[in-house]
């Protein structure tokens, strides 16, 4: 029987739905909205269009969204005098700096110069170490949002062995980390992996997240019967055509559970960037 196709668009609209009465409450509480900064450095069309999204879901949540658009010269001192001048508004609650950034600029120095407290992307190394230490506070968002997925479709993970392909900060990485964190036993994979042993160590998985970024890398052949597979891939093919790092038709003839692409994965991050910056207000700056 094919698998059971998970809806991320669905849970990722019942998170933001969620996130509204709770903003509306605090309205009506003579508190303030959540306020989110969103950094955009230059004019990356793939960017500009996660910003847009970005800045959409924050309005319709009730989050009053302040909007940096810089050009792509700007110099790494002005950004961070910027983020500077960010970090110490108390109306901003939330600095996301969207990536990549132009190449004369050093992400890490940017990411570490936002005040954690305000990192509601969680990718400060304070936030990372947090979750590395089973004390997470601002969870990196894409893979925070696949386990509210994985969550949601009764997924298990003590005792079931889960593969993360990719190991970036902002994807594999914290991804191996929040699946540790949930009991899992967790195999990391990357561009060093030969592929003999990508193939090996992803047909014994239970759980599979591939985050590369090369279309349909995982075959279906290789999914184990029965298996979850979480697809972070997305990959533009001409006219407007995207698809995941798994090859969707065959893994899901083997699969139990599929995330599709799109709408899978990528409704959940900005669900849950949105659940970060409320959670930033909340904690901090009520
Ligand atoms: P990245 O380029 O920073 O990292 C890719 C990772 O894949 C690296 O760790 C690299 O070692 C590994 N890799 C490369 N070739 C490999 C191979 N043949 N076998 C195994 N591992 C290999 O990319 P990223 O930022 O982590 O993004 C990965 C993909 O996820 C992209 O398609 C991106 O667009 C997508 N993405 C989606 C969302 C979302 O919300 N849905 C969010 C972030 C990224």
């Amino acid at each position: 029987m094919p698998a059971r196709v998970i809806d991320g668009k669905a849970l990722a609209a019942e998170i933001r739905d969620g996130i509204r009465l709770k903003v509306a409450a605090r309205l009506r509480e003579n508190r303030r909205a959540p306020g989110l900064a969103v950094v955009l450095v230059g004019s990356d069309p793939a960017s500009k269009i996660y910003v847009r999204n970005k800045r959409l879901a924050c309005k319709e949540a009730g989050f009053i969204s302040h909007a940096f658009d810089m050009p792509t010269d700007t110099s790494q001192a002005a950004l961070l005098e910027l983020v500077d001048r960010l970090n110490a508004d108390p109306a901003i609650d939330g600095i996301l700096v969207q990536l990549p950034l132009p190449v004369h600029i050093r992400t890490e120095t940017i990411i570490e110069r936002i005040r954690p407290d305000k990192d509601v992307d969680g990718f400060h190394p304070y936030n990372v170490g947090r979750l590395a230490q089973r004390v997470p506070l601002l969870r990196p968002c894409t893979p925070y949002g696949i386990i509210k997925l994985l969550e949601k479709y009764g997924e298990t993970f003590t005792g079931r062995h889960a593969v993360v392909v990719g190991a970036s900060n902002i994807v594999g990485r914290p991804m191996a980390l929040e699946l540790l964190l949930a009991g899992a036993t967790v195999s990391i994979c990357h561009r060093f992996t030969p592929e003999a042993d990508l193939e090996k160590l992803v047909r014994t998985a239970d759980i599979v997240v591939v985050a590369v970024g090369k279309p349909r890398l995982i075959p279906g052949a290789w999914i184990k019967p029965g298996a979850t597979v979480i697809d972070v891939g997305m990959n533009r093919l001409g006219a407007g055509n995207l698809v995941g790092d798994v090859d969707f038709e065959s893994a899901r003839q083997r699969a139990a559970l599929i995330t599709p692409v799109p709408g899978g994965v990528g409704p959940m991050t900005v669900a849950m960037l949105l659940s970060n910056t409320l959670m930033a207000v909340e904690l901090h700056n009520n």
